[in-house]
């Protein structure tokens, strides 16, 4: 039997942390499930610069905690559990989890999104082992050693820029002609560096290695080549973490929760906050600005 809250959410990003710290302080019995540690995908991220609030910039695992706490003193429960299914019951919603099922009349999505891979030879088998989601984690390992980041975004720029501080040289390998998507600041940062090398319409198609990375084979304008290097660092996108939704409430072509102006689903009660709702900006002062709209629509709709 699954216990019964006003407003159940799921993830513990920056959207539903948020939105649990709202939900608890207009009064509904919250529940935010989290199947890692609160934070969201910036966790790892040594400086977040465009939070507002901080001038000299705050890090990724100062900030979710701080908002987590928040979260709690509102009265929001957690639930260190992974929601695997969501199922409509008349006027109650139920999220299926690994561990205890829970009932929500009303429901926020706020899974966020997870790093795509590039689905290459090596990629899989290297994973821990030279290839890398994470910068600031890994950066102590290539202390002296060539890395490549692989990416065109302010993601891989920034993560670029967190390795040429330590490693001996990061080469930034990108598909497209031009950082097109990333900011300025994060463009000039860059190329302010000395040791860091930019290979536009390049890929990387196989990462090679026994033990360790030891290489990745690139390609230019049809012709592939070998490049040396100890560490392979991916940050090409994110795919919504929709999995446990999809069948129930509508999608876009790329696995996005369609929403409404209200943040609203295909499924009455059931709302979409931050990174993986359609049409989201994919930062973070947005996904606590989604949390805080889903909170206070879910409670109207509650109220209605
Ligand atoms: C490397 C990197 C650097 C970034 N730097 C910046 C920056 O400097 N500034 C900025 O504004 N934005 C930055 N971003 C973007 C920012 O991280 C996102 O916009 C933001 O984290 C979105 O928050 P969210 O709460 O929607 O989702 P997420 O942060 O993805 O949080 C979702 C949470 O849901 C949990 N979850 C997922 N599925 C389930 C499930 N089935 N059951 C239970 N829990 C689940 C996840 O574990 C996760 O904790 C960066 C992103 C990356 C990857």
């Amino acid at each position: 039997m699954a216990e019964d809250f006003d407003v159940v959410i799921v993830g513990g990003g920056l959207a539903g942390l948020t939105a649990g710290m709202y939900a608890a302080r207009l009064g509904l019995r919250t529940m935010i499930v989290e199947h890692m540690a609160p934070g969201g995908q910036v966790l790892n991220v040594e400086k977040i610069e465009n939070f507002p609030g901080f001038p000299q910039g705050i890090a990724g695992f100062d900030l979710g905690p701080m908002v987590q706490e928040q979260a709690e003193a509102a009265g929001a429960q957690f639930s260190m559990d992974t929601a695997t299914a969501l199922e409509v019951v008349g006027d109650r919603r139920v999220l299926h989890c690994d561990g205890a099922d829970l009932a929500g009349k009303a429901i926020i999505v706020a899974a966020g999104s997870a790093l795509r891979s590039l689905g290459i030879p090596g990629e899989a088998e290297l994973l821990g082992k030279g290839v890398s989601h994470c910068a600031s984690c890994d950066a102590p390992f290539f202390v002296g050693k060539d890395v490549c980041v692989v990416g065109g975004g302010d993601s891989a720029l920034d993560e670029a820029a967190v390795l040429a501080a330590s490693v001996s040289r990061v080469i930034v390998v990108h598909r497209g002609p031009a950082f097109t998507r990333a900011q300025h600041v994060a463009v000039e940062r860059l190329q302010a560096r000395s040791n860091v090398q930019t290979l536009f319409e390049t890929e990387v198609v196989e990462i090679c290695g026994s033990e360790t990375v030891a290489s990745v084979r690139l390609r230019t304008d049809g012709a592939t080549r070998v490049q040396e290097l100890a560490g392979v660092f991916i940050f090409v996108g994110l795919e919504p973490n929709t999995a446990f939704v999809r069948g129930v409430v509508d999608l876009d072509p790329t696995g996005h929760v369609i929403v409404d102006a209200h943040l609203q689903s295909s499924v009455p009660g059931v709302y979409a906050a931050g990174d993986i709702r359609q049409g989201s900006s994919g930062q973070l002062v947005s996904a606590a600005g989604d949390g805080a709209s889903a909170a206070i629509f879910a409670a109207r709709f509650l109220r209605a």
